[in-house]
């Protein structure tokens, strides 16, 4: 048998008024997860334990199971394996995004989703003013880049604000603070970066070219979460099944490859509304010529509830079922003789009134082959993974569920 998850990233969400109390997931149009639905059996995970950030790296380890207490080091770390900078042993890998701020205000955590092209140079413009043999710019994808602090001087105990958590909040206020008197010198170089930033970047051409174009200026850099290598077992050594990740995401990625999964970002995926969905389907059916489980992750939905943007959530949501779902069934049906079973959840929800992560239960569902259905459910939703056999399944107990031989 096959196993194929796919991850829709910040899909839940809450009720919502001008949705007469329905949620995007419930009000989208979803064809094939309702067709999945029918034979599918129902249930809750926690993705986000509360000692660890909210964020999408946490809340995928937790979904492919490996122990977030032996093997999360911060979400630096991980990115930076998937943007393709393995570590040496002596350095800090932080996330860095290019941010936006306005009257001293955290405005944009993403910068208006900065072109490529744009952010390319930029961190190459910040590596040349402010860049040396320790202080290390790394490009990643769009707002997504990194920084790496290379010495045994440097800590990764620093705590440290989200930007996608912080807009309308005093960048000054929230700066990077040392957790112990031995990353005092870290936080402070992570200060001074950010302040001279500030100075540097406002006037940089491709930011006045922004404004001038009424878009958000790339106009401060944010570290955050960072940490050394991790040292993960293999997908393979957990569960004895060969795996692959398909993402347009650098964290993800690096997920993928640290755990020594086969990692694909496919032509075309973007991270955001106009990626290329039938790209992704395509690339996870050939991923199941070599593999036995295959992961795809989609941004989309995420980075439209951080937005606000609701039309678009519920849009990605129909994409997702439509173009990367029912493309991806269509294919298999096609070019492999083997059963599929499916696992479909979001990683954390990011309802869109709040526009962050909360650490909601995720409403999963498993459908296909060796499946006894849950008959009384006839859709997913969140509502309905509530009253689904499994509830409030933690750790590994997910994908040992997945993979069991048959879900009774
Ligand atoms: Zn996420």
């Amino acid at each position: 048998m096959k196993f194929v998850t796919f991850l829709l990233d910040g899909m839940a969400d809450q009720p919502l008024e001008e949705l007469g109390g329905e949620t995007p997931l419930e009000i989208a149009k979803t064809l094939n997860m309702d067709k999945l639905a029918k034979k599918a059996a129902f249930g809750t995970f926690l993705t986000l334990p509360k000692e660890f950030p909210t964020s999408s790296d946490v809340a995928n380890m937790s979904v492919l199971g490996w122990d977030l207490s032996k093997f999360y080091t911060g979400r630096g770390a991980i990115e930076s394996y998937g943007a393709g900078f393995p570590l040496d042993s002596d350095v800090v890998a932080f996330r860095l995004n290019l941010i936006t701020v306005k009257d001293g205000i955290l405005e944009d955590y993403s910068a208006g989703h900065i072109s490529q092209r744009e952010a390319d140079e930029l961190i190459d413009f910040l590596q040349e003013k402010l860049g040396n043999s320790k202080v290390l710019f790394k490009k990643g994808v769009s707002y997504r880049q990194l920084l790496h602090l290379k010495g045994s001087e440097f800590s990764a105990d620093i705590s440290y604000e989200k930007p996608d958590s912080s807009h309308g909040m005093e960048w000054k206020k929230i700066l990077p603070k040392a957790d112990h008197p031995k990353a005092e010198l870290t936080a402070d170089l992570l200060n001074e970066l950010i302040l001279k930033s500030s100075e540097i970047l406002s006037s940089h051409p491709i930011n006045l070219k922004r404004i001038a174009e009424g878009k958000n200026p790339a106009n401060l850099i944010w570290p955050w979460s960072g940490g050394k290598k991790p040292e993960m077992p293999s997908f393979f050594e957990l569960y004895g099944k060969k795996g692959a990740i398909i993402s347009a995401v650098d964290v993800i990625l690096g997920i993928g490859r640290l755990g020594g999964m086969e990692v694909l970002r496919p032509e075309g995926a973007t991270g955001y509304i106009d990626t290329n969905y039938e790209n992704k389907a395509r690339a996870g059916v050939e991923a199941f010529k070599r593999n036995d489980f295959v992961y795809i992750h989609v941004e989309a939905a995420d980075e439209c509830a951080h937005l606000g943007d609701l039309p678009n959530k519920i849009k990605a949501i129909e994409d997702s079922d439509n173009r990367l779902i029912g493309t991806f069934l269509e294919e298999y049906t096609k070019e492999i003789k083997e059963p599929l079973r499916i696992l479909i959840l979001p990683d954390h929800p990011v309802p869109i009134r709040l526009r962050k992560h909360t650490r909601d239960l995720v409403p999963f569902m498993i459908s296909g082959s060796g499946v006894d259905p849950d008959v009384s459910i006839q859709e997913y939703s969140e509502k309905s993974c509530l009253k689904g056999r499994y509830t409030g399944l933690k750790g590994r107990e997910l994908m040992d569920l997945f993979f069991q031989e048959g879900i009774k």
